[in-house]
């Protein structure tokens, strides 16, 4: 191969650099084409395995490590990366569930879910059966023989109630259902969900482990290589791929990933006790914060499902601060509601009026968010949780600013209502 063209020298060049770099973060692999060494390599490759590389579209080394690593977050074997947690929820639904079969959904569950079940797979065939997460017997009586997938998710994103998901899991089990966890929340940190006998974890990543609000991916994890490999090829049906520039940007999140879902969830439960002492406030949305006796259950299933330890369990627990509760972990998320005299428009003038706190989706990220919820938009059973004249719903996901700014935000806003 002497005389080359400059063009074909220019990529043909036989300078290869010396093997065993080897730094602290992943580079990014920009790929489609990944060269085969021979024609037997190429006809041998085996999709099942990660054992080597055929298209980018299927996997290159960062995104292989990065599907490790999640699975070992979750406590799973395996796992897949998708262009969005939505992707990844879509993925999981798609290779499953065929026509005539059904789906039970939490009706507190994450909105696009639920609307994608109700919309794309209703047409495809696809019963869906909305159930009251916080009470198992209506699991129970909402399955059927054609129930093939229970949605599960602790707690609902905007309710924060925290279902029962032992209770739950055990009505799947004993039908065979197959059950699937939208694990955001709990970001494979506070829910050890294979441990408690859920089959798949669905997880944006997102939120928490990204951390910069900065990009968007999801993962599916299982300990069961059946389900996996449904999953992995349904995946290769449906052509979904991953940014290389974004799994690089995942697993250096990774790496401060527990220090801040404990550093946001102090601050969150710090400003959350903060919020339900002030007197607009009627009630406190916190699974891991008792306040009134409505989310009692919801913080009973939180203590035993993400094991606060028995230090607390007894006497009055009305702001959380038992020693027990500080060992188990939440998402630095919660929702508040306003004393019923406050009118939308009263509310969504407060959420203006924060200055640090943002107007925006999504949670996990470094700056402040709120959001008002009109809950009679949201609601999908006729369920108290979800009546308006409760009085009106804000969500507040905190981030890494300092706790003290953020609480003097909200107490200005507070004074301005
Ligand atoms: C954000 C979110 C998703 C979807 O993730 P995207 O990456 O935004 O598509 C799914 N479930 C829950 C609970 C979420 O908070």
């Amino acid at each position: 191969m002497e005389n080359l063209g400059l063009s074909t020298l220019l990529l043909h060049h036989p300078y290869t650099p010396p093997a065993g770099f080897a730094a602290v973060q992943a580079p990014a692999y920009r790929a489609s084409t990944v060269f085969f060494d021979s024609v037997a390599d190429l006809r041998n490759h085996d999709w099942k395995e990660n054992a080597g590389y055929s298209y980018g579209l299927h996997g290159n080394p960062a995104s292989f490590m990065l599907e490790q690593r999640i699975a070992s977050l979750e406590g799973g074997r395996y796992c897949t990366l998708y262009p969005s947690g939505l992707a990844a929820i879509a993925q999981v639904l798609l290779s499953l569930l065929k026509s005539g079969d059904a789906i039970a959904i939490p009706d507190n569950s994450y909105g696009p879910t639920l609307r994608l079940a109700q919309g794309e797979l209703a047409k495809f065939g696809v019963q869906v059966q909305i159930y009251d997460p916080m009470h198992p017997d209506d699991l129970a009586q909402k399955m059927n023989v054609q129930t093939r997938l229970v949605w599960l998710e602790a707690p609902g994103s905007i309710s924060m109630e925290f279902p029962p998901l032992d209770a739950l899991l055990s009505h799947c089990h004993a039908r065979g259902v197959t059950t699937v966890l939208d694990n955001t929340w709990g970001a494979g940190l506070a829910i050890q969900a294979f441990t408690l006998g859920v089959d798949i974890c669905v997880h944006a990543l997102t939120k928490y482990p990204s951390g910069g609000a900065d990009l968007l991916m999801g993962s599916v994890t299982t300990q069961r290589q059946d389900l996996h490999l449904r999953i992995k090829q349904g995946r290769m049906h449906l052509g979904t791929g991953v940014a290389s520039e974004d799994i690089a940007a995942v697993l250096k999140g990774l790496a401060s990933l527990e220090l801040r879902y404990a550093a946001q969830d102090q601050s969150a439960r710090r400003l959350a006790r903060f919020l339900a002492e002030q007197g607009p406030i009627l009630e406190l949305l916190h699974p891991a914060l008792q306040h009134s006796k409505s989310s009692a259950d919801s913080h009973a299933n939180w203590r035993r499902i993400c094991g606060a330890t028995p230090a607390s369990s007894s006497g009055n627990n009305a702001q959380g601060t038992g020693a027990g509760d500080a060992h188990a972990r939440a998402a630095g998320i919660f929702s508040v509601r306003f004393q019923p005299q406050y009118t939308q428009d009263q509310i969504d003038r407060f959420c203006e009026n924060l200055r640090l706190f943002k107007l925006g989706y999504s949670w996990g990220g470094p700056i402040s968010l709120v959001l008002p919820y009109q809950m009679e938009k949201e609601a999908r059973l006729d369920k108290e949780a979800w009546q308006e004249d409760r009085g009106r719903l804000v969500r507040f996901a905190i981030g890494l600013e300092n706790s003290v700014d953020l609480e003097q935000d909200l107490a200005q806003a507070l004074a301005k209502l």
